[in-house]
């Protein structure tokens, strides 16, 4: 007992585990329901490992976000122990299982529905990531915080399945942003497709970025790249060279922003010189904060054709 006494005043190791569950996660190679097993043995493994884990699990819709774990009302927690397993692991299970359902049933609300069969009528619609991703910063926050140590590490993971989501590009930046004055690496794995957005993230808070093109093997994946920050030293700060594994190492980094009028990744761009806000064209108002650029010299006008 004293062991563990002297655990649980020890640091605090922290993650906070983002999921998309988009639409088209049924369409995914090896079924939902292996990807979401693998992220329940993964979140399972770290908070198994030692008492002074601490553990959220959010998940983002196209609709909303919801917290899966740990559970809304403390009485849940109040489980039996049952064939010698761990309570806590038994409660981790049961409350993922039971949120996730009630978030699968209000998404296949009727109302809902017919709302997201007009705006995805172009391209299918974007999983709310940025908004989940803050919503488990303020989980890490609050416990960075309770602990007097300094050495709480946390960390957070964030799994993406196929596709760009450039729609929240200055959402997910201030995520990053307030990521990296917290201390938070963000690591991303993403299922088939890159994302460049969530590639910047993990680059500027000193996380570890990784693309799976084999959703087969995402447990593995997840064990040997992503539990590196809470079984090895536990420096944090996205320190990774002190690891057992030898981490390939990282991509390039896709760095090009989104603009604002067309939501296109661009290369080259005007920026608003008073809000930094970025424009694919030369634009004479900035829509974001109302500044209006003379233009002396104008565009070169497109002759209209006359018959
Ligand atoms: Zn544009
Ligand atoms: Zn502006």
């Amino acid at each position: 007992m004293s062991l563990n006494s002297s655990n649980l005043e020890g640091p605090a190791n922290l993650l906070a585990i983002v999921v998309d569950i988009p639409p088209h996660l049924m369409l995914l190679e090896c079924g939902p329901h292996h990807y979401l097993n693998s992220v329940l043995a993964f979140a399972n493994l770290h908070l198994g490992a030692s008492v002074n884990r601490k553990l959220c699990i959010v998940a983002a819709t196209h609709t909303t976000t919801e917290f899966l774990y740990p559970p809304l009302y403390p009485d849940d927690q109040r489980v039996r122990q049952k064939d010698g397993r761990l309570e806590q692991l038994q409660c981790l299970d049961e409350c993922v299982e039971k949120r996730l359902k009630e978030l699968m049933l209000h998404q296949h609300n009727p109302v809902n529905g017919q709302a997201n069969g007009c705006s995805s009528a172009a391209q299918p619609p974007d999983s709310l990531l940025s908004g989940a991703m803050g919503r488990a910063l303020l989980f890490l926050r609050r416990h960075i915080g309770s602990s007097k140590a300094a050495s709480n590490t946390a960390r957070m993971l964030v799994l993406k399945v196929a596709g760009e989501s450039v729609g929240q590009y200055l959402n997910y930046i201030n995520v990053y942003l307030t990521a990296q004055k917290l201390g938070v690496p963000v690591d991303v794995c993403c299922l088939m497709t890159d994302c460049g957005l969530l590639q910047q993230g993990a680059d500027i808070t000193g996380g570890y970025y990784h693309k799976l093109t084999e959703p087969q093997s995402l447990l593995q994946t997840l064990v040997v790249l992503f539990s590196l920050g809470s079984w090895g030293g536990g420096s944090g700060k996205g320190g990774r060279s002190g690891g057992v594994v030898a981490l390939p190492p990282p991509d390039t980094v896709d760095y090009r922003a989104a603009c604002f009028c067309h939501r296109a990744l661009v290369n080259m761009a005007n920026v608003c010189s008073n809000c930094l806000s970025v424009y694919c064209k030369t634009v004479p108002l900035c829509s974001t904060c109302n500044v209006f650029f003379p233009i002396e010299m104008p565009m070169k006008r497109p002759a209209k054709k006359r018959r």
